[in-house]
């Protein structure tokens, strides 16, 4: 109890600081019941995915969606992946999820090429703690394969900070992926080391420029100037560049005019569900 632990320190000497406090007992006690309930939460059909539309720059194409998982609780509770993407990590459910993940972007992509849509493109997070795992290339050619769609159909999406955890793996592992034809996206650009050491190692395809740097690029010039600098960098190493959460038309300009190659944000397009996703399909088909 978190009240004896506070007396116990108290009695033990008045020099004794006491850094225990309920709010870290019961941290930790949700912590340990939502990892339990992520146990069966395949199993019960409380996990799902949305597909967030990816555009090319003004917004005259949908190039191809990134699948974002969902926890929605038995009782209602939706449980946001900042929240239980760690907890999959620390207990090694993220290998189980993350396989079932892949399984159903695939799938919902052969979907789309069985309606007509032929160079729609899925691009999937891969937690470090997959990309660590020995088995993680086998298992994604195996899923592109059971499923059926071209390998070049499917982007992997892995942060910068993963990647440069253990850098010799990675770059081994991102190389197999590329051998495939499997595209690589470098996840959060800007928010990690960022050195241009790094992406010149890195054998990435796509840099996924963080929301953070978006948020502020109609406000703050030396911001701007900054994600202009990215785009130039990553353009001259033959990377193709996305720009994450933009949700607005004076950001999207700015984009435009340094040359940004696409857009993902709320400005042309939220998560969607699998129908509605088709639905987008369709609409973008109509006006070509
Ligand atoms: P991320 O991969 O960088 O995903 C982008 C996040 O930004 C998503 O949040 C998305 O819904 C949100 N977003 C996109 N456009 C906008 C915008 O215009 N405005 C705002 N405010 N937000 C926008 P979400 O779905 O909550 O995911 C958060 C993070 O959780 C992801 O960051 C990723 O690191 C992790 N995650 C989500 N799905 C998966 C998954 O299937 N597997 C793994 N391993 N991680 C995942
Ligand atoms: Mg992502
Ligand atoms: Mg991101
Ligand atoms: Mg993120």
């Amino acid at each position: 109890k978190a009240d004896s632990a506070l007396h116990s320190a108290k009695n033990s000497g008045r020099n004794n600081w006491c850094f225990f406090h309920h709010s870290m007992l019961s941290n930790s006690y949700e912590q340990i019941i939502l990892t339990d309930a992520l146990r069966n939460a395949i199993a019960n059909n409380e996990l799902f995915l949305v597909y967030q539309p990816q555009f090319n720059i003004d917004g005259t194409q949908v190039v191809g969606f990134e699948t974002l998982v969902r926890w929605k609780q038995t009782n209602g509770e939706m449980i946001s992946p900042g929240k239980f993407i760690p907890l999959a990590e620390q207990s090694g459910l993220i290998l189980p999820i993350g396989q079932w993940i892949l399984q159903q972007s695939c799938k919902f992509l052969k979907r789309t090429n069985d309606l007509g849509y032929e160079n729609i493109k899925i691009s999937v997070n891969l937690s470090p703690v997959q990309l660590v795992d020995n088995n993680i290339i086998d298992s994604i050619s195996a899923v592109i394969e059971e499923t059926g769609i071209r390998h070049s159909q499917l982007t992997i999406e892995i942060t910068e900070t993963a990647a440069i955890k253990s850098l010799d793996d990675s770059i081994a592992k991102l190389t197999q992926l590329r051998e495939k034809g499997i595209r690589v996206a470098l996840d959060d650009f800007g928010t990690g080391y960022s050195s241009l050491t790094y992406l010149r190692t890195l054998p990435v395809n796509f840099i996924k420029i963080d929301k953070s740097f978006i948020d502020k690029i109609s406000l703050d010039s030396t911001q701007s100037q900054l994600v202009g600098y990215i785009i130039d960098m990553a353009h001259t190493l033959g990377t193709t560049v996305i720009a994450e959460g933009v949700e607005d038309f004076d950001q999207l300009k700015e984009l435009f005019e340094y040359g940004c190659d696409y857009i993902q944000g709320y400005v042309y397009g939220k998560p969607l569900s699998e129908a509605d996703a088709l639905k987008v399909l369709e609409e973008f088909a109509q006006i070509q």
